[in-house]
């Protein structure tokens, strides 16, 4: 068999550094889960008892730790979420429970930013969510610590401060589904990879970011994320 031929250059591998190391996690594809946290859930003005939905962000919205993010286009309202990364070191279809935490390699501290008009403006008009969510440079994502090292987190403080004030602060334990039930639900909709992550859910106090921020997240355990948010990209 000869060698595939491709008529562009490859687009470069998508990826996500390692603490404490210069190897990288490929990112495959990014999933986010919607809404995870009840009080995130309460200021959104949705029922907790919804049960979970996924959305997906493309591979290449990732963006290390220390970005300086443009202020995308469009919109006139992006927020912060902050978000405990899970990063798949294997996958498949309906994985069970007991087997889910198997599939880790490791977490991470990410943002999901979002075009919040956009997204509204969106599931108003029960159009896709994509517009809002998976924008360039819509998923920082600070150094993966990997499993083997830190355990599976599942409780722990997770915040982000703007500006040097804490805007978001909450805990891991707050979680509606917990990580094994997060990819156990997940997979029962995709197969799921190694090189998956999947963005957990935020925490209550999202709220408006603008050029000039300084965004420092922090997920107790797990590690550390800053960005800032500069002016749009020309
Ligand atoms: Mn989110």
């Amino acid at each position: 068999m000869s060698a595939a031929k491709y008529v562009i250059p490859v687009p470069a591998q998508p990826a996500i550094a390692i603490a404490g190391s210069s190897e990288l996690f490929p990112v495959r594809r990014i999933w986010c889960v919607g809404r995870n946290y009840e009080e995130h859930i309460k200021e959104m003005g949705h029922d907790v008892r919804d049960p979970p939905f996924f959305f997906a962000k493309p591979a290449d919205a990732v963006v290390p730790d220390g970005t300086t993010v443009p202020y995308p286009p469009i919109t006139k309202d992006m927020h912060h979420e902050v978000e405990l990364v899970v990063a798949l070191k294997s996958g498949g279809r309906n994985i069970k429970l007991a087997d889910a935490l198997d599939c880790i390699w490791g977490y991470g501290v990410g943002i999901d930013l979002t075009r919040r008009d956009l997204q509204i403006a969106s599931r108003d008009m029960k159009r896709p969510w994509e517009i809002g969510k998976a924008f360039d440079a819509s998923a920082p994502c600070g150094p993966l610590q990997p499993a083997a090292k830190i355990g599976h987190p599942s409780k722990g403080k997770i915040v982000l401060k703007c500006n040097g004030k804490v805007r978001q602060d909450g805990d891991l334990a707050q979680m509606i589904w917990n990580v094994p039930e997060v990819i156990e639900k997940l997979s029962e909709q995709v197969e799921l990879a190694a090189g998956d992550i999947i963005m957990t859910g935020t925490p209550a106090g999202v709220a408006a970011t603008v050029a000039g921020d300084k965004l420092e997240c922090e997920i107790e355990g797990v590690g550390k994320l800053t960005v800032t948010i500069g002016p749009p990209a020309k």
